[in-house]
């Protein structure tokens, strides 16, 4: 007879528990949470994290750019680091779930690893990142940790600098010393994020887990279109150089490209700024705020130079100039092959339906994914929504994304 060992478990109500808990910190009226990075509210999620962290007895640790950690350390010398993380931070009114799973999962899985009792070659850290919300600078903490955050992310952050400064300094982040928060990353094994998906292909297509391939790449650029501010009373429509007209076909061309062309690619024009923007002048300039997103970093390339010469042809048609401004680029992160197979191989031991898929949304795990092994698993969200108090997921799907990291983590500590 063949002996049946129990598959280790995390405890669900234990992690329900603490779920509720952090989901009252910044609760608002709406059934959402405000705690934005670096906080009062913020702050006292971090506050309540260390606690937990010390109630479960492990180490508490934290670095020069506000990430905070739980340890659970190997009895082995030289062991290396398997990070688990989220964020504690959310946008405004947002929601319960996102950057909240992942750090609460990983906080239950070292507890469920520490009480069976299993001594792993490689320690378990379990990380909350700064602001990936990016309320004062998008990914703050895994920039930091990385080494690779810039003096701009500090200095020319579009919002108040001294706010920003005030709020560093408030959560004990002293901007003269963030360079040190750089870890070693030969020092680490991996990363891994449980996240919600944000979005319903999961829940259309009545999967249990998304395995995440990549998160696309993302750029951002003004474009400026210049005509002429004549008499809109008496100026004929052949001498018009309307720069709005121009810029209203560029938009509509763009959607139709994208749609036709590139389905997988997402593009969005979230802001029109129209001088002199009166009644009675044509406009003389219209400037756009222009976003790119694809997950083949080739296709993201060629994207955004056919809307240049888009943009160009249309300024020549409407007798206009343009102006083309790139803002920001994020290259396309790709996940580690490797451990997305054995995500796959632990859902379908689990008999969890799976599904690879990109992530269009960002995550810390694009900053440390060119520096170590790194992959997520998304569990879905009901009607896709988040960054919203209607963001939901069903807790069975939480409790299985939670079994799905802690089986994961247990297979990748084997190769450690
Ligand atoms: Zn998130």
């Amino acid at each position: 007879m063949v002996a049946i060992v129990p598959r280790l478990r995390i405890n669900s109500p234990r992690l329900k528990t603490d779920f509720d808990a952090l989901a009252e910190i910044g609760a608002t009226q709406s059934g959402g949470v405000t705690r934005v990075a670096l906080s009062n509210e913020d702050l006292e999620a971090r506050a309540w994290f260390a606690n937990r962290i010390e109630d479960a007895g492990f180490f508490v640790r934290d670095d020069e750019v506000g990430n905070l950690s739980g340890v659970l350390p190997s009895k082995q010398p030289n062991a290396r680091t398997l990070l688990l993380g989220g964020h504690l931070d959310t946008v405004p009114n947002g929601g319960r779930f996102d950057g909240s799973v992942g750090v609460l999962a990983g906080l239950e899985c070292l507890r469920t690893i520490s009480e069976a009792g299993i001594s792993l070659p490689c320690h378990l850290e379990v990380i909350s990142f700064t602001d990936e919300e990016g309320w004062w600078q998008s990914f703050f903490g895994s920039l930091g940790m990385t080494g690779t955050l810039q003096p701009h992310h500090i200095n020319d952050v579009q919002q108040d600098n001294a706010a920003f400064r005030a709020a560093l300094y408030r959560a004990g982040i002293r901007v003269s010393e963030v360079g040190r928060a750089k870890r070693d990353m030969n020092d680490l094994l991996g990363y891994l994020e449980l996240h919600i998906e944000q979005s319903k292909r999961l829940e259309q297509a009545n999967i249990d887990v998304g395995v995440v391939t990549g998160v696309v790449g993302r750029s951002t650029y003004v474009y400026t279109f210049f005509g002429e501010g004549t008499s809109a009373a008496t100026t004929q429509a052949p001498d018009r150089r309307d720069a709005l007209q121009g810029a209203a076909m560029f938009i509509t061309q763009m959607y139709a490209l994208i749609a036709d062309e590139y389905p997988d690619g997402i593009v969005n024009c979230g802001n029109i700024e129209v001088q002199p923007g009166t009644f009675n002048v044509v406009p003389a300039e219209a400037k756009l705020r222009i976003e790119c997103r694809h997950q083949d970093s080739d296709i993201l390339n060629e994207i955004e130079s056919r809307l240049i010469r888009m943009a160009q042809d249309i300024a020549l048609m409407y007798h206009l100039s343009v102006h083309v401004e790139q803002m920001y680029k994020r290259q396309v992160a790709i996940m580690d092959e490797g451990i997305l197979r054995l995500i796959e191989t632990v859902c379908d031991d689990e008999q969890l339906t799976h599904q690879r898929m990109v992530s269009y949304a960002g995550h810390d795990a694009q900053i440390l994914s060119p520096f170590l092994p790194t992959a997520m698993i998304f569990i879905p969200s009901k009607d896709g929504i988040s960054h919203n108090p209607k963001e939901e997921t069903d807790w069975e799907d939480v409790e299985n994304g939670a079994n799905v990291l802690l089986q994961t983590i247990l297979r990748m500590a084997e190769h450690a």
